[in-house]
């Protein structure tokens, strides 16, 4: 009789075609792989990651936003290699591990005054699903029934239910709204393309009237809204002025609405202030980071609350005072332990005070891109940039999305040495926070270079 074990036919794989035939990539086309095979990436140092050829790569976008004092950064490394050797993990219900003891403390001291209580979890998404779930509790357990959010067109909170649930990305979201129960969307901050036809130097933040509708028709139904202050990311680095980001918080108070700051992107320092919060004046009722929390080593979030928040979850067995939640993984050790190493790197840096003059220069340096007529807006702030391309800039007409320009021109970056992952039309740059003028000078120069080197092959078509 055949041993089917060992048969070819039964259990084999199928033969594979390339390295990465079992893999499927996040965001990204199927039939760019085939044509654009993937980067092997073996090693990382500083800015730089290494393929398996050794040849190097300006990390320009931190490895997504999480990378802020680069790749192997022997601190951070070594503080992992330390706690290893102790212990990889243990559970978090009841049992606390020495790191996620003294993470807490760590953060506490950094986090805007009045945010005290600490939650951990895995990822950005996960974060925000603890954020809403904390304000649809909390109303429950004050015995009011509230039970929507409002949140803004071109947010994104993550790629779980919840938080898409709260995201308006078209391309990400639509086809997955019609599932969810509705909630309300306010207008984008867009500044560039200003709902209410405004100037943003001059405005009143008035692209938040929309808010306002909103609250004072159903402000009684919503637990709370949450934002990504100042910057809308994933949408395409909208920065918008901290003037709209306060009248948010004012029409929230106003209306006794809570407030939950997404800074899942935007923490530690990206935008030039340790939080993007810190822009205004106010401290959100809950707070989202993840990301960078880590220095970009290990996943790990938080959703942090005000006291009265957690209050209302304090109760005995008998009650139903408690957040059933928790990740397998929640307060992982080694995650822990890199968040302290990378929460001490954060002072001894001095961030977000050092980054000053560096983002001036960064931002100096961008605005020479406004010499190219497919440049219509550059947006700066902090440690970011961004170069949102059209077709015509005095009208502002967008490129043709065929066109798929951006793309091309990262892809012509990568081959001079460049990783660069535009966000539609927007070309943007994250660097690690450690980067110097000097390679930011590298790394933009390599972006004039593919950018003209694909205008220039492509411009018959525009
Ligand atoms: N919130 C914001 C503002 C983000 O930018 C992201 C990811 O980019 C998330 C949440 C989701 O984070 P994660 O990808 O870690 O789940």
């Amino acid at each position: 009789m055949e041993n089917t074990m060992n048969s070819d036919s039964t259990h084999s794989a199928p033969r594979s075609k390339t390295p990465y035939e079992h893999l499927w990539l996040p965001f990204t086309y199927f039939k760019d792989v085939e044509e654009n095979p993937p980067l092997i990436i073996d090693k990382g140092e500083g800015i730089y990651l290494f393929d398996s050829s050794g040849c190097a790569y300006i990390d320009g976008i931190g490895s997504w936003w999480v990378s802020i004092f680069g790749h192997n950064h022997p601190v951070i490394t070594s503080a992992v290699k330390k706690q290893l050797d102790k212990l990889e993990h243990v559970m978090m219900a009841g049992i606390i591990s020495e790191p996620a003891l003294r993470l807490s403390n760590l953060l506490s001291e950094i986090l805007p005054k009045g945010l005290s209580r600490i939650f951990y979890s895995d990822n950005g998404s996960t974060a925000v699903e603890i954020a809403l779930k904390i304000a649809l509790q909390y109303h429950s357990l004050r015995g009011e029934n509230r039970t929507e959010f409002v949140s803004f067109d071109g947010g994104y909170h993550g790629d779980t239910l919840g938080a898409m649930s709260v995201g308006m990305i078209p391309q990400y979201h639509a086809l997955f709204h019609e599932c969810f129960k509705k909630h309300t969307f306010a207008n984008s901050p867009y500044c560039y393309r200003c709902p209410v036809g405004l100037d943003a130097k001059t405005c009143k933040a008035e692209c938040m009237d929309s808010l306002e509708k909103i609250l004072s028709e159903k402000g009684e139904s919503i637990a709370a809204c949450i934002f990504e202050p100042m910057v809308q990311g994933a949408v395409g680095m909208r920065v918008y002025p901290s003037k709209v980001l306060s009248r948010i918080f004012s029409l929230c108070r106003k209306y006794g609405i809570l407030t939950i700051a997404d800074e899942v992107a935007m923490g530690f320092g990206r935008t030039g202030t340790m939080f993007a919060c810190d822009h205004s004046s106010e401290v959100p009722d809950i707070m989202c980071v993840a990301k960078g929390l880590t220095g970009g080593y290990l996943p790990l979030s938080a959703t942090v609350v005000k006291e009265q928040i957690f209050e209302e979850f304090k109760g005995d067995y008998k009650s139903e005072r408690i957040l059933n939640h928790g990740h397998t993984f929640t307060g992982n050790p080694l995650a822990a332990s890199a968040a302290c190493a990378t929460l001490t790197l954060v002072k001894e840096y001095d961030i977000p005070g050092s980054l000053q003059s560096k983002a001036d220069f960064f931002a100096k340096e961008l605005q020479k891109f406004s010499e190219y007529d497919i440049v219509g807006d550059i947006r700066t702030i902090g440690m970011v940039g961004a170069l949102e391309l059209v077709r015509d800039k005095k009208t502002k007409e967008r490129l043709p999305a065929d066109l798929r320009l951006s793309f091309k021109i990262s892809r012509k970056a990568l081959k001079y040495g460049l990783i660069i992952r535009p966000l539609g039309d927007v070309l943007y740059f994250m660097p690690p926070l450690i980067i110097t003028e000097e390679q930011i000078r590298t790394m933009l120069f390599l972006t004039h270079r593919a950018l003209r080197e694909v205008i220039d092959e492509e411009l018959s078509y525009i």
